[in-house]
């Protein structure tokens, strides 16, 4: 493994670049496999043939997992905005969310959230809850992507 921001070899496990004190996954500067340049916007190393890793922190220090070019281009691009936006934006309204509610977050890997919701309702909630349920699928509806968000890229299961 190599340090993205200097391109010195690094123990994987490095939490820390001992070489320039960067997180090694921060910059864009350096293979992390073969240690080659790399530019700012390129996703894959042009020596190795890897898919360059980025990883962004959160304020408390943990990881965030950037990589969104696996994910369908609805979601890079919601998952982009937020990011982006420092989460000031927290993704459009989502209809799957709003009638799957908790089968829509099970299949995301909200899972508490899920199992929250699954307590109070039903997949269609709103028929067999009244208000509560139309409250649920409101709610999933606004956040849904937002909780999706967290969990991808936070590893987080609930949405605040
Ligand atoms: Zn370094
Ligand atoms: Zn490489």
């Amino acid at each position: 493994m190599y340090c993205r921001n200097c391109g010195k070899e690094l123990n994987p496990k490095a939490e820390v670049c001992i070489n320039c004190g960067v997180k090694p996954l921060v910059e864009k500067k350096f293979c992390q496999e073969c240690g080659g340049e790399t530019s700012a916007n390129q996703e894959v190393c042009i020596k190795c043939g890897v898919r360059l890793r980025t990883m962004a922190y959160t304020t408390d220090g943990s990881t965030m997992n950037t990589n969104f070019s696996g994910l369908p281009p609805y979601w890079q691009q919601e998952f982009r905005r937020i990011l982006e936006s420092n989460e000031v934006y927290k993704g459009k309204w989502n209809w799957p969310a709003f009638f799957f509610s908790w089968i829509w977050a099970f299949t995301k890997g909200a899972w508490a959230v899920a199992l929250i919701i699954l307590c109070i309702g039903t997949p269609f909630s709103f028929v067999t809850f009244g208000l509560a349920g139309i409250g649920i699928a409101i709610f999933m509806g606004i956040r849904g992507v937002y909780l999706y968000y967290n969990v991808f890229v936070k590893d987080k299961q609930m949405p605040f």
